[in-house]
């Protein structure tokens, strides 16, 4: 099986999360995509603003219409800082050799890698996915490439939309009164306006 795997904070999940991980299914042929919130997105400078039972709730009510993708609570459900290299380590244990992970990020967050915890063992258990991210350059590659030298071999670079959808403009709109129609799932705009998530931005 090829299994894509997205990670991120989800606070809150958005159009371009979803977007991004069909294309990449279709594309690579996977089998399934599991969207995975974090628990504590330590590398953040700012902390999430709704909780993690909140952002797995969104993140279940996203992907819910879609028989490809899952929603998994791993991450949630763990205590202390969140490391994909566990994540990754965990789900390995229940699959077989010759199963392939394929671990879905944007260019901001791959220009994070050096910060990651053991950056090359993360890419020695996937296939590192990325996606190019408005405002971002690919210069952070070379740094990546640097911190996990089997990038080189194994980074797959999808020529995706680009799209630019974030959540710190969600939240930022939600906090100004203003409309997030279409930039998330319906179901996902009416659990934020009905638990007055994000009213006050910080
Ligand atoms: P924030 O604005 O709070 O930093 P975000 O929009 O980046 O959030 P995350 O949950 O941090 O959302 O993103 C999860 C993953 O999806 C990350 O790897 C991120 O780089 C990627 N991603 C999110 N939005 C886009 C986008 N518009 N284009 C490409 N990649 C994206």
């Amino acid at each position: 099986m090829r299994i894509g795997i997205m990670g991120g904070t989800f606070d809150p999940i958005h159009m371009a999360h979803l977007v991004l991980a069909e294309d990449a299914r279709e594309r690579l042929g996977l089998s399934y995509v599991l969207f995975i919130p974090t628990g504590d997105p330590w590398l953040k400078r700012e902390k999430p603003l709704a909780s993690p039972a909140e952002r797995l709730r969104m993140v279940e009510l996203a992907v819910e219409s879609n028989a490809f993708f899952h929603a998994l609570d791993v991450e949630v459900r763990r205590e202390g800082p969140t490391y994909t290299a566990d994540t990754l380590e965990y789900l390995r244990g229940d699959l077989t050799p010759q199963d392939e992970l394929f671990f879905m990020l944007g260019m901001d967050s791959l220009a994070e890698l050096p910060r990651w915890y053991r950056p090359n063992r993360v890419v020695e258990l996937c296939s590192p996915v990325a996606f190019r991210r408005p405002g971002v350059s690919e210069h952070v590659l070379e740094a990546a490439m640097k911190a996990a030298p089997l990038l080189r071999r194994k980074l797959i670079l999808m020529d995706t939309p680009l799209l630019d959808v974030s959540s710190t403009d969600i939240r930022q709109r939600v906090a100004e009164g203003r409309s997030i129609r279409y930039l998330v799932p319906d179901a996902v705009e009416e659990f934020i306006r009905e638990n007055r998530l994000y009213q006050t931005y910080s």
